[in-house]
Order: structure tokens, then sequence, then C-alpha cells
């Protein structure tokens, strides 16, 4: 019996040859003249013609870009998916999905997703004539209660945000296919191509914020989408051209590069997200502690069987009020007061008051959402820097730390053992 790798902690196995595909497949060296062996920066725009509407392959950047090509080609093999295509951010990515519909049609979503999704469904494609309904997804009868006729695609995230709740793709996907040519979408940016592959677990379309983990350096805005079915890419492909949300070849590059080491990221926001929710768990200060690579998560044996691990975000109630929460997140000196996730670095947040801040007062408490509720997204650090950081700040929270600007510089210069 093969024994099983330390880090794996009961979850799925990691998906044959991930690492390989991630820094061969799309980058064959044999389709560059100069045998470059990483994709070169394509910036032009147009390419000369042999002769009218004899061109090779590529002829105006927006309908195909050799270095964007290379990328897809790499998260195409990574989501073990047939066809991948690129956008200029997640939520272009979306916009982009959403024309698949027309006037009239349905479409069923989470009630905690993504704020920029819910805000675009609700505030845009409604305006359009798109029907929209947010429901409770992980409960399947509501799912099942939502279809109607009209229902044209279901929209799920797993893992929620800031919530972490965690969906059963393959019980959606049952019921959705059920019921028609009903499109099924999994958004998996949370979880990224090396921890969970929608498109195995019977989802139709898996879509990204290559923003977050899939590029995971904090210096790229990146939508992709993965599909195997050829008549949804090639209506995709053409409403990638058509809309025009397309990315930069600069941007492309990034991700791809990005995408090379994915693999040894993921693992690394596992092994610190793991080490952060247990010290968490265990710190008198903090109230509660939601990471679905906890045994106390309610979906803990879901994401055993669905995943193939868990990624750095790590949600958690302090103790106290609103004020103990600010001055917690005023005193960390490693983890950055930030909006967004998935980077190298450690960034904290209070979701209340940013990124969930317009979010209804009654739909926040509905999630959970509380003025005490804190959102890590743990980096790439040292262990012992991330959990020295969240010690000092829970204790100067309650009063007890040295706090202020001026601990800055003592926390780097200071004897490590003190
Ligand atoms: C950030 C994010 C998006 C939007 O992506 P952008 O790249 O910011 O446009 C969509 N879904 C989730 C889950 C996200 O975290």
């Amino acid at each position: 019996m093969q024994k099983k790798a330390a880090s794996s902690q009961g979850f799925l196995p990691s998906f044959q040859h991930f690492s390989t595909q991630a820094i061969h497949a799309g980058q064959d060296p044999e389709q560059w003249a100069s045998r470059a062996v990483v994709p070169p920066i394509s910036l032009a725009t147009t390419f000369q013609q042999e002769a009218p509407g004899r061109h090779s392959g590529f002829e105006y950047s927006r309908s195909g870009n050799p270095t964007r090509n290379c990328l897809e080609k790499a998260v195409a093999a990574l989501d073990g998916a047939k066809y991948s295509l690129a956008f200029a951010s997640g939520v272009a990515a979306i916009v982009t999905i959403t024309q698949l519909l027309k006037a009239g049609d349905q479409i069923i979503c989470m009630d905690d997703m993504y704020g920029g999704t819910n805000e675009y469904f609700r505030k845009v494609a409604s305006e359009f004539g798109l029907k929209i309904s947010c429901v409770d997804c992980s409960k399947m009868k509501l799912l099942q209660a939502a279809i109607t006729p009209e229902t044209k695609l279901v929209w799920i995230e797993t893992l929620t945000n800031p919530s972490l709740k965690m969906i059963d793709i393959e019980a959606c996907a049952h019921i959705v296919h059920k019921h028609g040519d009903i499109i099924l979408v999994v958004d998996n940016t949370f979880m990224s191509a090396y921890f969970q592959r929608p498109l195995a677990l019977g989802a139709d379309i898996c879509m990204y914020s290559a923003t977050k983990y899939m590029n995971g350096h904090s210096d790229v805005l990146m939508g992709l989408v993965s599909v195997n079915s050829e008549s949804l890419h090639d209506r995709l492909r053409f409403l990638q051209n058509s809309l025009g949300a397309v990315p930069s070849p600069v941007d492309c590059y990034l991700c791809n590069r990005g995408l090379k080491t994915l693999q040894l990221r993921m693992e690394k926001h596992f092994k610190n997200g793991m080490a952060v929710a247990q010290f968490l768990e265990s710190n008198p200060r903090v109230e509660k502690v939601i990471y679905p690579g906890l045994p106390s998560h309610p979906q803990h044996e879901l994401a055993k069987r669905q995943c193939t691990g868990c990624p750095g975000m790590v949600t958690f109630y302090i103790k106290g009020t609103l004020q103990h929460a600010e001055r917690f997140l005023k005193n960390l000196k490693v983890f950055i007061l930030a909006v967004s996730l998935g980077g190298c670095e450690s960034f904290a947040q209070l979701p209340a008051i940013m990124t969930h801040v317009s979010v209804p007062k009654n739909d926040r408490d509905i999630f959970g959402i509380t003025d005490t509720m804190i959102r890590l997204s743990v980096g790439l650090e040292d262990e012992k820097d991330l959990l020295e950081d969240l010690d000092q700040a829970l204790k100067a929270a309650r009063g007890h730390g040295p706090g202020g600007a001026h601990f800055l510089g003592h926390f780097y210069s200071r004897d490590p053992e003190s």
C-alpha cells in the first residue's frame, strides 16, 4: 500500500503529473523559431498574412495571441480540461459566461457568493432581463426547488467567502443535469486547480479569478475559464473575441509563470493555513475558527472527499467587540491589512467593513459576517513569524501588547528568543 504523504491529512491524493504539466503544457520550445523555453511576450496586435485570409493561426491579438495561447493550454492541462480561455479579470470571465444567456433566462446562484459576482448579477445582468435567484446551494432541496423551465445557469462557489462553506459539486451536478441543458458553473478561485477539479466532478464550466491563487503574486488581474464541451468552448471563444475582455500578453506571461509554482505554493499555503488555524483554535482570545482542514469544520468530511487539500484562507471570530477586532488588525506586523487573497504575502481584513460592506446588514447577520469576524489569507512566510505575529496582535488587542508603529522596528531587530 502506498504511504500517504504527511501533508495530505486524509484528503484526496494530488492529481497526477500536476507540476510536470504546470511546467511543460503549452510551453514546447519547438513552437518558436528561437526555441525559447518560456513563451515570449508577444506584443504585436496584428500578424502578417501570406495571402488574403491565409494566416499563421494568428490574425489579430484580440482573437488570438501566442502568449495567451500558451497560458490557456497550461490552464486546460491543470484543470484536466479540453479547453481553457483567459480574460482580463475574474469579473470579465463572469460577464462573458453570463452572455451565453438571453433575456428571460434564469440564473440560480449562491446566496453568499463573491460580492462582485452578486453585484453584477443583481444590478447589471438583471437590467438586461435575466432573472436572478439567490439560493443556499449547500442545501440540495433548496437548489432542486429553485429550478424552473427558465433556469439556464447555476452558479456555485466553493469555498465561499468569507464563511468558507463547502458545496458538494457532484451532488449539485446530479440535480442540475436532471433538468435538460442547464450549465453548472463553479467559481474555483479559493481552491485553485491544485486542490479541486470541478469538471471531473460534473461541472460544465470551471472559472477563476486568477488574480488570486492561480497567478499567486498579487501583481496580475486575470480571469480563467475551463470547459470540456466543444460547443461551449466555441460559444465562449466567440464571446471572448466579441466582448473583447482579453488580458494583455504581459499579464498572460506573468500568470503562466505563476502557474509553474502552483503546487509548491499551494502546499505551503495549506501547511501555513493549517498551522494558523490550529494556533487560533487553541487560543483563549479566539471565539471560533473556520477552516475546512480542521475536524471542527462542519464539512470537513466533504472537503476530504472532494479536494486534495485546503488553501490558506482562515476565518475566525476574535473575542470581544469591533474595537478588539480593529486593534488586532492595527497591531499586525507581518500580515498586511488589505483585501484580496492568494498572494505570497499574508493578508488580514475585516469583511463587515471591507469586502462585504455592500452586503445588507440582514444578510451579513445570516452569513455570520459580524464585527468580530476576521478573514486571513495566509501567505508563504515562515510559519513561526506568522504565529508570533498573530499572538502579539491578539495580546495587543486586549491591551497587553506593545501596540503602535514604534513596534515595527522592534519586531524585526529583536532577539529571536525573546
Ligand atoms: C476576486 C474574485 C472574483 C473577481 O475576480 P477579479 O479578478 O477581481 O475580477 C470572483 N470570484 C471570487 C471568488 C473572487 O475572490
